[in-house]
């Protein structure tokens, strides 16, 4: 850290001369339906649509079940949360849970990602921005650099900065005091986080996808938050079609909804989600385009594997972290796809879902029996 500026903060303080790092969450803009990031004109539909209380959020029972009690001592303590950190695959409600966490414990939350921390200096001023009791969020908290990564150690741990002033011979070390404060951290990727940083949270709970019973409910609340009539079977049907994932369903509610929209309709009924789905090449099993591809370069182009992940991002031109963070969890949940450490293979499943005959004297998983 050694021979970064240093300035006069507010009540000539000395803090890190550091840009405030941008506090929304980068944005991606692709379009495509299992697209699992934020589209930016999606983010105020996404924010009303957001659960606000434990009670509206759907699902993941044991994790709330855990958090409502932690919550509970905590406020009677009159204390912070304790960090916590939340991981899972993308769209199932990590960022959600944070802010409910932070309303819960009537705090303000602040938010950020781990790649637009690009400076030690950008965390240091968020840090000392912190009032008491307030949820810190980093999403995408793996991809943390490391000495943004160093600098949180303490933070954490002490709630404390600790600083050095000046270069060479002259430098010398200040430790700040900080305002007690709840840092929450989401991941897709927990195995990417480093070990000491990972041991800093004293709360850490995985998001497992939804049931379809779970599915359904977060469609029909959507439907209902925005207005769209739909019938039970249509409900059922986007709930089926949404990769288990609440973020999915709600883009396809949007979509459904325009498609009946211009279609006349008044209600969304099957007939326009059967529509809809055509169009957006999603089928019965909520596969897209991208997913088919995937299982048939495995199965065609690699008969059925093994073949590592760089090679079918190659083949298909897309990024690897894409195919490994929002293609991947669900194909193998389905168990369309196995992870061995020779690389990725497809099991009877994928073949009979691209209606092949599996080839003689080839041994492969059965896949199992899926979510729905
Ligand atoms: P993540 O941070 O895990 O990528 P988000 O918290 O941004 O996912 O969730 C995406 C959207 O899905 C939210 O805007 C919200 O509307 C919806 N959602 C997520 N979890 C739930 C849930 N448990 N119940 C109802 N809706 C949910």
């Amino acid at each position: 850290m050694n021979g970064r500026k240093v300035r006069k903060g507010r009540k000539g303080r000395k803090v890190w001369c550091a840009t405030m790092a941008p506090m929304a969450l980068q944005r991606s803009s692709s379009s495509r339906p299992v697209e699992t990031k934020v589209l930016p004109q999606e983010a105020v539909v996404d924010s009303a649509l957001r659960p606000k209380t434990m009670t509206e959020y759907v699902g993941q029972s044991k994790v709330k079940g855990h958090l409502l009690m932690h919550l509970q001592a905590a406020k009677s303590r009159k204390e912070p949360l304790g960090h916590t950190l939340l991981h899972g695959p993308p769209g199932l409600g990590k960022t959600t849970l944070a802010h409910i966490l932070a309303r819960e414990m009537g705090a303000q939350i602040r938010i950020t990602s781990g790649p637009a921390l690009e400076k030690p200096g950008d965390l240091a001023s968020i840090l000392t921005n912190l009032q008491e009791g307030d949820v810190f969020f980093i999403d995408e908290i793996h991809r943390l650099r490391p000495i943004v990564e160093e600098m949180l150690y303490a933070a954490m741990e002490d709630f404390a900065l600790d600083l050095v002033l000046g270069k060479g011979p002259t430098a010398r070390s200040m430790r700040l005091r900080l305002k007690p404060f709840t840092l929450v951290g989401a991941t897709t990727k927990a195995g990417a986080m480093s070990a000491p940083l990972r041991d800093r949270f004293l709360h850490q709970f995985k998001l497992d996808f939804y049931d379809l019973a779970e599915m359904q409910q977060i469609v029909e609340r959507s439907a209902k938050l925005l207005a769209v009539a739909m019938d039970n079977q249509a409900a059922h049907r986007i709930a089926r079609c949404s990769r288990a994932t609440p973020r999915i369903s709600n883009r396809l509610v949007r979509s459904v909804r325009d498609f009946a929209q211009v279609g006349g309709k008044g209600k969304v009924d099957l007939g326009s989600v059967e529509e809809t789905l055509k169009a957006l090449e999603i089928d019965g099993d909520g596969l897209d385009a991208t997913d088919r591809r995937i299982l048939e370069v495995i199965v065609d182009t690699f008969a059925g594997g093994p073949v590592g992940l760089s090679t079918i991002a190659a083949v298909l031109a897309d990024e690897e972290e894409t195919i490994e963070d929002v293609y991947e969890p669900y194909l193998l949940q389905q168990g369309y796809l196995q992870r061995t450490p020779k690389g990725r293979c497809a099991t009877k499943r994928a073949y009979e879902k691209l209606g092949k005959a599996i080839p003689q004297g080839v041994s492969m998983g059965q896949g199992q029996a899926g979510l729905f």
